[in-house]
Parts: structure tokens; sequence; C-alpha cells
């Protein structure tokens, strides 16, 4: 009999074939007392944090893009000095070099979930670096992904950004994890790298190895030991989607353009996101270039990256954010301090205009690099909540020789006060990560309240409508940027809701691309209409599979 087991589902892939498990995580040292001299411990453990370090370091530069940042930002932790300082003097205390690295790490783990940070990526990346340490301090291999001939569905707790970063596709035809969250790091990683991926699937414990799975991103489920009808038709749908598909322009049934772009987090992800026909950027996040400083980037090197990014959009939309700090990503040069509820904080824009010195450096950069590159250059704000915050941005944005300016549209209060804030900005580009958590109050760095980012909830949709409706009215473009872009038919929904232009991981370009081919620009608002009028995410969710399958 069939095991249905539901989860997250990362991208609309399906995938089927034998499951293989990944070994399980290297296990807690032993809490005995130490026998070693405490000198020798120290430097046992200088060295194989050095080691674990050198190597995250590698590991991410030969994986690039997205990974080659969160490996970079573990291996900080493997030199982070506070930890360091924790395990000097646990070891001090008569701790073995390896319980004092596992509390040292755990202890660091628990404060960051503790801050609300995300428990699935920040605490789990923070434990994997714990592991490392402590498999080298023992002289054993970490349990690593294991090795098949033929291709398999890879099952684990928990992957670690490394593990995910380096998988090899053409025997993982898909993941399936316990834990983990739609923001988490393995289903970032999971959708840049177009991986077939179900995370946070809370009974995949029972599955054992090469047990047959069908693995549907699309649905959020993984069924194991599944009847013939549903393998047929899983790799009947399997096969449309690993096919090649043609690069055209994103547009409608009806020849309506909704231009497809790409979110991209540095400017070495730019040909990647060509090469899958990205038609401009929708989305460039700029905290890349200030995450591991200490104080903001001189004008002139951002000048130089920004330029770097637009060569490889010449002639074509590159939209620009301004520095979104705050919530996960703390900076300590603009005053960050201990915040009960970082994603309600100082973020954003509000951290941003308490140090205007930074903010008017960027959009100096910014303007410089327009007119280096003539890039159809388009700079947006975050978190910006009601009309005053908009003039403000749209004002010092303009003064600075920025030609279209505009905001995202992510705090619920923007989305109410559309009609008075989206008149005043060039565009607008609705984030929906961070919409869905403000509008739902949960938390989206919270594993445990995964559930509620939804795009498909009705209140979600309803302040969608409203922003669409005010750029209609106003003929203010209104784009979209966050992950439900990726969804080819909430797509499809946004579009009916006056998306004009949509922005995701470069990997969902094709099937958003597909699914958008399929529909009329009246048949697309007709869709959206009745989304709108469903009671939950799930009634809307159906409505629209129903009627575009
Ligand atoms: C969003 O909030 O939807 C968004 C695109 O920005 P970020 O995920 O960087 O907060
Ligand atoms: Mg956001």
């Amino acid at each position: 009999m069939s095991i249905q087991i539901t989860g997250i589902g990362v991208g609309q892939g399906v995938a089927v074939g034998p499951a293989l498990r990944m070994p399980d995580p290297i296990g807690e040292p032993d809490d005995v007392q130490s026998q070693a001299e405490v000198s020798d411990e120290h430097g046992r453990v200088q060295e194989a944090l050095a080691a674990v370090t050198a190597e995250l370091i590698e590991l991410g530069r030969r994986a690039g893009g997205d990974a080659e940042q969160i490996l970079e930002a573990q291996s900080l932790m493997a030199q982070d000095p506070a930890v360091i300082d924790d395990i000097e003097q646990r070891i001090g205390d008569g701790k073995t070099a390896e319980r004092a690295v596992f509390e040292a790490y755990e202890g660091y783990a628990r404060v960051l979930e503790g801050l609300g940070e995300n428990p699935a990526a920040r605490g789990a990346d923070v434990r994997d670096v714990a592991r490392r340490v402590i498999a080298r301090l023992r002289g054993v291999a970490l349990p690593t992904v294991p090795h098949s001939d033929a291709p398999f569905v890879l099952v684990a707790h928990d992957l670690a950004p490394a593990d995910t970063a380096t998988l090899d596709l053409d025997k993982v035809l898909a993941l399936v994890t316990r834990d983990g969250s739609s923001s988490s790091h393995t289903a970032i990683l999971a959708r840049n790298k177009n991986i077939v991926a179900v995370v946070g699937a809370a009974g995949s414990d029972a599955i054992v190895n090469g047990q047959t799975l069908v693995v549907d991103a699309a649905q959020g489920v993984v069924i194991a030991d599944p009847e013939p009808a549903v393998v047929a038709s899983a790799a009947e749908r399997g096969g449309t989607v690993a096919a090649p598909r043609p690069l055209t322009p994103g547009a409608l049934a009806d020849g309506t353009p909704v231009p497809l772009l790409a979110n991209v987090g540095s400017p070495e992800e730019a040909a990647a996101a060509v090469a899958l026909g990205a038609e401009g950027v929708g989305l460039f996040r700029t905290e890349f270039l200030y995450l591991d400083a200490r104080s903001a980037p001189p004008v002139e090197l951002q000048r130089s990256r920004y330029r770097d990014l637009m060569a490889a959009f010449a002639g074509r939309k590159v939209v620009v954010r301004v520095l979104d700090a705050g919530a996960d990503k703390q900076l300590a040069f603009l005053g960050h301090t201990h915040e009960e509820n970082p994603a309600l904080g100082r973020r954003g824009i509000r951290a941003l205009r308490e140090h205007e010195d930074v903010l008017r450096d960027q959009l100096t950069a910014l303007a410089a690099a327009q007119e280096d590159t003539g890039a159809d250059l388009w700079v947006m704000a975050p978190m910006i909540a009601d009309v005053e915050e908009t003039a403000y941005f749209i004002g010092l944005a303009r003064s600075l020789r920025l030609r279209t300016v505009g905001i995202t549209v992510e705090v619920p209060s923007a989305a109410v006060l559309a009609d008075q804030v989206v008149p005043l900005c060039d565009f607008v580009s609705i984030g929906t990560n961070d919409l869905i958590q403000y509008t739902l109050a949960a938390d989206r760095m919270l594993g445990s309240v995964a559930h509620y980012q939804d795009p498909w909830h009705p209140a979600v949709l309803r302040l969608v409508k409203l922003v669409g409706d005010a750029g209609r009215a106003s003929n203010t473009p209104v784009g979209v940027c966050g992950e439900a872009a990726s969804d080819p038919r909430m797509a499809v929904v946004l579009v009916g809701l006056g998306a004009a232009d949509l922005s995701m991981s470069p990997g969902a370009l094709a099937d958003v691309r597909a699914m958008l081919s399929r529909v009329t620009l009246e048949q697309a608002r007709e869709l959206a209409a009745r989304t709108l009028a469903q009671s939950s995410a799930a009634d809307a969710r159906a409505v629209v599979a129903g009627l575009l399958g």
C-alpha cells in the first residue's frame, strides 16, 4: 500500500526513483572528563577550525553563486571569536575538545534560534560547522551523500549547504528532507539548482533505502511505494518538465508580454540567469556588498560591482534594491543591537534612514554606474510602510539623479495604502516573501510556522490586488519579486491581479514561461477573480489547479 508524506515543495518538478538515505549525522560527543593537556586540546581545536574554514571556502569557491555566499558565511562561523573563546573556556573547565566544540556551537545555534533567526537554516548551518570540526578532531570522515551508480532520491534529516551545493545532478533525482522550510538554505540551493525537492517532510523518517518514491514538488508530497498509475502520470509530467524548452520572452497566449526577470544576489549570478532566459533583473539584492564588511563599502567599489551586473544585462531592465539590512542580516555599522523581534525592528529603509550617509553613498554609486553603462536602471527601497517613507525615498533618489525609482511593497500597510503610495512611484515591486510573513504574522525564518508562508492565502491575494489596481489606475508598472512568482499557477494569478512582470529564481523561469503561454489576459483575470472569492489558501489553490491542470 502506498504512503503519502506531506511537506513543502520546492519548484514544480516531479521525480520518481529509489530512496537512498543520507547516513545519520555524526553523534553527540560524550560528556566525560578530559584526560588531555588543556594546551594540547586548544591546539587541536585551532587546527580543526582552520581546516574546516579552508574547506568551506574552497567548497564555496567551486560551487559559486548563492552556495558560495552561504558557505562563506559558514566559514566565518568557524572563526567566530566568541565561539572560540567559549570552546577554550569549556576545555579549561575539563571538557574534551570534541565536547567543548559541540556545546559551544549548540549554544550559538540556540541563541540564533532564540533571536528568531532561521532554525532550519542558520541554526542548521552552525550545527553543520560543529559536526565538521568534531569529525576532524576524531579523525573520521564526515557522513556524505551516499554513492550509487544508478540515479536515486536523496532522503535526509536535513542537508548542509555544502552537501546541497556539491550534489551530483546526474545521480540525484530529487531531495526529501525532514527539516527545513521554503526559505531554508536547502530549499534556496535546490531552487537555484533546479532540483526537485520536498522539504519539511516530517514523515520522511519512515522511508527506507530502496523504496520507490514519487517526489511531487508541485503538490508538496512524497508518495512511497506508489501505485503504477501514479508512477506513470508522474513519469509523463517528469518527461515534459525535463525536456529543453525555448527561451522565448515571457508572454500570454494572446501575446500580452509578461517580462520574466531574475532575482540575483551577486553580479556573478547574472550569466547563469541570462542562460536560463532572464529578460532582465527584477530584484538585485545588494546585501552581499555589506554583509561581511565592518563599514559601508566605498562608493567606487560599489560602482564597479553594479557596473559588472549591468554589463551582463546591457540594454535590459535591471531593478536594484538598496540595502535591506536588519532582521536576519544585522550590521554593526548600522548600529544594530539586540532586538526581540528583528523582523519587526530597524530593518530596510528604517535602518538606512538613520544612517542616511550609507543610503546616499549607495544611491550615488548606482547613479554613477547608470551613467557608466547606460543601463535601464530601476532602484527601489525595501520595507516602505507609507506615503511619508515613500516620498522620502523617491525624493532622495531623484535628487541623486536616479531616473526610475520605486519601492518594494512588502509591508502590509503599504499595500493597504496602495492608492496613495503607488502614484508617487515610477514603479513598485511586490515582495511576497515579506508581505506574507507580515500579513499572517508568521516569521518566515521559523520552520514551526512555515505552513503560514502561503501566497495563496486570500488575505495576501487581496493585498496584491490592491496594489495591482492602484498600478492600473495610476499607470504605474507593478512587478512581483517574491518567491510566489516562481510558482507557475500563482504566476498566472499574479498577472491576473495586475502584475506586469515577474521576477524569480532563474531556475523557475522555464516552468513559468510555459504556463503563462497557455492563458490569455482575460482568462488570467478571471482566474484571479475566482481565487479572490475563496476563503482559504487550499480552496484558492484547488480552484486554479482544477482549471489549469
Ligand atoms: C520579498 O520580501 O518578497 C523579497 C523579494 O525580498 P527578500 O526575500 O530579500 O526579503
Ligand atoms: Mg523582503
